[in-house]
C-alpha cells in the first residue's frame, strides 16, 4: 500500500488535514492516539513504564500520570530516551497491525514528530507531506484551543522542529497559515489526494 507520512507542527492543523483524507477513503493510523493506548489502563507500555519509573508514574486506574511523566521527562533527556524506548518499539508493532489491517485506497501516517526522527521514518515513507503554518499563527490557534500562555505554547514549540527544517523534509507542502479558510483547506487536500492517487496507480476517483 501506498504510504504517506503526515506531519506538522503543533496546532499546524494536521488532524484537521487526517479527517479530510479519511473521508477520502484514505486509511489513517494516527501514531498520539496508538501511543496514548499503549498508556492507558492495561496498556502494553504500563508493566515496562512502572517498572523503569516506579509506582508513581501510574495512577490509581492503571493509566499513566500524563502529568508526572512530563515533569519528568521535560527537562531529562536521559528519562525522555528511557521512555522512547519503551514506546516506540510498542508503536512500531501497534503501527504495523494498524498498516495490516488497513483497507482505504492508501495509507496516511499522522506522526506529529516525523521530521524530529526523519532517519527513521523517510525509508518506510513513499511521501512526506507537512501540513504548513506560520509560527505566530500556530500560536494563536493553540492559544484559541487551551487558553495556553504565549510562553507555554512556544516552549511546546521549541522541542519541535523548526518551520524550515520540516519544509525542507516534504515532498508534499498543504499550507495552512493566516487566512487559509477551512474550504480553501479543503480544496487542496482534494488536490494532494488526486496526486497520491496517481502515484500510487490508482484511478482518480
Ligand atoms: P495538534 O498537533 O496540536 O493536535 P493539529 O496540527 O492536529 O494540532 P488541528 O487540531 O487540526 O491541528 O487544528 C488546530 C486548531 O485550529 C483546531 O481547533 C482547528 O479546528 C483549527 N484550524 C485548523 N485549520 C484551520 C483553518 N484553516 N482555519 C481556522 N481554524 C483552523
Amino acid at each position: 500500500m501506498y504510504r504517506i507520512g503526515l506531519t506538522g507542527g503543533i496546532g499546524s492543523g494536521k488532524s484537521t488535514v487526517s479527517q479530510l483524507l479519511a473521508a477520502r477513503g484514505a486509511s489513517v493510523i494516527d501514531a498520539d492516539a496508538l501511543s496514548r493506548s499503549l498508556t492507558q489502563p492495561g496498556g502494553k507500555a504500563m508493566p515496562a513504564i512502572a517498572q523503569a519509573f516506579g509506582s508513581r508514574a501510574v495512577q490509581a486506574d492503571g493509566a499513566m500520570d500524563r502529568a508526572y511523566m512530563r515533569q519528568q521527562v521535560f527537562q531529562d533527556v536521559a528519562k525522555r530516551r528511557q521512555l522512547e524506548q519503551i514506546l516506540h518499539p510498542l508503536i512500531g508493532q501497534a503501527t504495523q497491525a494498524a498498516a495490516a489491517a488497513a483497507t482505504g485506497l492508501y495509507l496516511v501516517y499522522d506522526i506529529p514528530l516525523l521530521v524530529e526522527s526523519l532517519a527513521r521514518y523517510r525509508p518506510i515513507m513513499d511521501r512526506i507531506c507537512v501540513v504548513d503554518c506560520e509560527e505566530t499563527e500556530q500560536i494563536a490557534r493553540v492559544q484559541a484551543r487551551s487558553g495556553l500562555s504565549v510562553q507555554a505554547v512556544t516552549d511546546i514549540m521549541s522541542t519541535q522542529a523548526r518551520r524550515q527544517q520540516r519544509l525542507a523534509a516534504a515532498d508534499d507542502v498543504i499550507f495552512n497559515g493566516a487566512g487559509i479558510t477551512l474550504a480553501m483547506l479543503e480544496e487542496r487536500v482534494q488536490q494532494v489526494h488526486e496526486h497520491w492517487l496517481q502515484l500510487s496507480g490508482q484511478q482518480k476517483t
